[in-house]
This record gives structure tokens, C-alpha cells and sequence, in this order.
């Protein structure tokens, strides 16, 4: 990560977005996870017509030995759109962010490709009708590569004024997260709250319940557009599972899941089933809970800070030192959904969710 954002004055940019027929302009922005299968990577082309349908964005290249994907003798890689939003980047109202796969040069897809498998599994599982929401956490960056707010030196106050702060002195970057929110309503993507965390500096948004596809992709282009929302406030974005050390919470992305059959009344009971069936393959959950097959997310799920240990597989109602909280409202109305609170902040959402339909829909 390098440590100081360029900060220049965005208002500058407001001359050329405003150039005369600026706003008839149609610009594709495709977005693609790269090798490290934690960033993304985004290139811009012009669109001469405006296209109505997903089916008729064309394919493109680029360079896989520049994104960890690919040697230089064989480094051309393949997109190929597989959703869409509106992007609230450039002006006008038609221009788009095209969600992408990546392939090899040979065809088969990427290693970084999680959501080829991701399609099968989402397909047999269809008629249970699963539901996702994410709730993913962050923590803002200032040119000193600390937390935002955090002082040169030292720390701020411990942490307890911070969530869900108001006030001058309990909290950094509002701005920034309401930016975010508002350019992902005007996209159109699925998010549906936000709060500040427990972190000076720390923030979440909640996205979703929408069906297995939508869901990652929806979170992988509200991610693309808080990193451009943060690159404009000069700040970054870290999705770091434990990036502070010492008494500091770390960043999860808790995964909200059901079926139909929990969210029926009585549905209790399919939420206890389901958590039977995770509390046996929880090593399996781990390896997918972030990118690095488990590692990253142990510095976080200490036992402290609200999580649950990463050694052992816990269950509660109400609970938030679990791996599984069946939330409150779930055991008011006996129906309705799980929590799992064990995903790292820098998870692959296709990852996840592919688990978890496995486990719980596939009986694997
Ligand atoms: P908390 O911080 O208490 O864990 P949040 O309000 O941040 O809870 O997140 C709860 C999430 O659960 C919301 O994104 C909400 O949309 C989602 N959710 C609610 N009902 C369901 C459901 N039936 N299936 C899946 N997700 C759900
Ligand atoms: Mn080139
Ligand atoms: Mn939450
Ligand atoms: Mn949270
Ligand atoms: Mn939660």
C-alpha cells in the first residue's frame, strides 16, 4: 500500500465535465478482480450507442502479466461482462460499470475466477431461493497510512465512543461514506444501510438480501466504488482483517443467509439444521473466509473484539462472540435468518457464498 494519495483539486475536473456535449458521452468501465483475488483492476472505453442489454457488451483484453494473472509470453486474458450498473462516475446518466470474469489465454478461467464455479452451484440451489446480505467493514486510510483521524503519533482515545458516533472528535470520514451510499443507490446496487464502527476511522455498509450471483457481484462494484469515492477524497481503503494491532477491532464482512424454508413460519427449525450442518465443516468455511486460505482472518478472530475464536466453532442467539448469531429479530418470530460472523473484511464473496450453499443447501 503506498502511503501518501495523491490530493488534488477535484473541482478542476468539473471544467471537462461540463465541456459541451460531455453528457452525451457513453463510457464502459470493466471491472475485474486481479491476482492477488483481493483488488480490482478497471480499464474505460467509449461507446458509440447506447447498449440496452448485458447480452450485447462485447468482451475484451488486457494484460494478465501486469495483474499477477499471467506470464508475458502468454499474458492476453479475456473479460467477459457478466453484470452491470449504472456508473456514477462519469456525467450523463449512460454510462456503465461492467462486472467481469477473467479467462486465460486458452480459454479455462482464471484461478481468480471464483465465480465460474460459483454459477453451477447457484443454479441446483435456485429452487430453495437462498438470500445474501453482507455487511462489510473498512477502515479509511489517511496519507500517513494510518486509520483516518488516528494522530502521527500514538493513538486516539481507546476504542468505545467510536460506533455509531456523533459528534465532532468521535468520528472521521461521514463524508466519505455517504458519498459511497449515494453513488450505490444511484447505481443501483443492492445496499441498503451504513454505520460507523468501533474503529476510529472504521465504517460498514450492509448490502443485500438479494439471490447468490447478485449478491457478489453487487458487493465486488460497491467496493470498486468506494475505492474511486475514497482515491477522490485523497484517502484510501483498507480491507485489512486485523490492519491495527493491540485493543483495536478488526474488519469483518458478516454474512447474512437464508432459504425459503427459514424465512417460513416455524423456520427456526431449518436455521438450527443449517447450523448443525456448518458446525461440521467449519475448517473447510475457514479456508474461504478470506484470500489467503485462512491465515489473514486468524489475526482477527481472536476470541476478542466481538468475534468468536478461529479454532472453534461457536453458535448463540443474540450472540457476538459466536461464529454463527441467530439475530434477534430471528428468535422473536422463530423464522427468518443466520448470521455468520466469520468472513474477513477481504473475502471473495464468491468464494463464501459458494460455501455455503454447499454445505447447507448441497449437504456436502
Ligand atoms: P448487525 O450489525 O446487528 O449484525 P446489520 O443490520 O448490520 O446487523 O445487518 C443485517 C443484515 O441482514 C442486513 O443487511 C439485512 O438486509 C440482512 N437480512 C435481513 N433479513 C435477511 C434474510 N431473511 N436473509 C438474509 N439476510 C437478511
Ligand atoms: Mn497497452
Ligand atoms: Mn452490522
Ligand atoms: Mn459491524
Ligand atoms: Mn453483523
Amino acid at each position: 500500500m503506498i502511503r501518501t494519495y495523491t490530493s488534488t483539486d477535484k473541482r478542476i475536473a468539473d471544467r471537462y465535465n461540463s465541456l459541451p456535449g460531455a453528457e452525451d458521452n457513453i463510457f464502459h468501465t470493466y471491472v475485474w478482480i486481479d491476482g492477488s483475488d483481493e483488488t480490482l483492476r478497471a480499464k474505460t472505453r467509449v461507446v458509440e450507442k447506447e447498449i440496452r442489454s448485458l447480452k450485447d457488451v462485447p468482451t475484451w483484453h488486457y494484460d494478465g502479466s501486469s495483474t499477477y494473472q499471467a506470464t508475458g509470453e502468454n499474458s492476453d486474458m479475456l473479460l467477459k461482462p457478466v453484470n452491470w450498473c449504472r456508473d456514477p462516475f462519469f456525467p450523463g446518466g449512460k454510462s456503465k460499470l461492467i462486472m467481469c470474469e477473467t479467462f486465460n489465454g486458452s480459454g479455462s478461467p482464471s484461478a481468480s475466477n471464483l465465480r465460474h464455479q460459483l454459477v453451477l452451484v447457484a443454479e441446483k440451489t435456485l429452487d430453495l431461493e437462498p438470500w445474501f446480505a453482507f455487511e462489510q467493514e473498512y477502515i479509511l486510510l489517511g496519507s500517513d497510512g494510518r486509520p483516518l483521524g488516528f494522530p502521527e503519533n500514538g493513538f486516539p482515545q481507546p476504542q468505545g465512543p467510536y460506533y455509531c458516533a456523533v459528534g465532532g472528535g468521535r468520528i472521521t470520514g461521514r463524508d466519505i461514506s455517504n458519498s459511497h451510499l449515494l453513488a450505490c443507490r444511484y447505481a443501483g446496487l443492492a445496499i441498503c444501510g451504513t454505520n460507523a464502527e468501533v474503529l476510529l476511522g472504521q465504517w460498514e455498509y450492509q448490502i443485500g438480501p438479494v439471490g447468490a450471483l447478485d449478491i457478489c457481484d453487487h458487493l465486488w462494484l460497491s467496493r470498486y466504488i468506494l475505492e474511486r469515492v475514497a482515491e477522490e477524497y485523497g484517502v484510501g481503503v483498507t480491507f485489512d482483517p486485523k490492519p491495527v494491532i493491540g485493543d483495536w477491532n478488526g474488519s469483518g464482512n458478516h454474512c447474512n443467509f437464508s432459504t425459503k424454508p427459514m424465512r417460513e413460519n416455524g423456520g427456526i427449525k431449518e436455521i438450527y439444521k443449517a447450523i448443525e450442518k456448518l458446525s461440521k465443516r467449519h475448517e473447510d468455511h475457514m479456508r474461504d473466509y478470506d484470500p489467503t486460505g485462512g491465515l489473514a482472518n486468524r489475526r482477527r478472530l481472536t476470541g476478542k473484539h466481538e468475534t468468536a475464536s478461529a479454532d472453534d466453532f461457536s453458535h448463540g442467539e443474540g450472540a457476538r462472540t459466536v461464529s454463527i448469531r441467530i439475530p434477534r429479530p430471528a428468535v422473536d418470530d422463530q423464522k427468518g435468518w443466520l448470521e455468520d460472523r466469520r468472513p474477513a473484511a477481504n473475502c471473495d464473496p464468491y468464494a463464501v457464498v459458494n460455501r455455503m450453499l454447499r454445505t447447507v443447501c448441497c449437504d456436502e
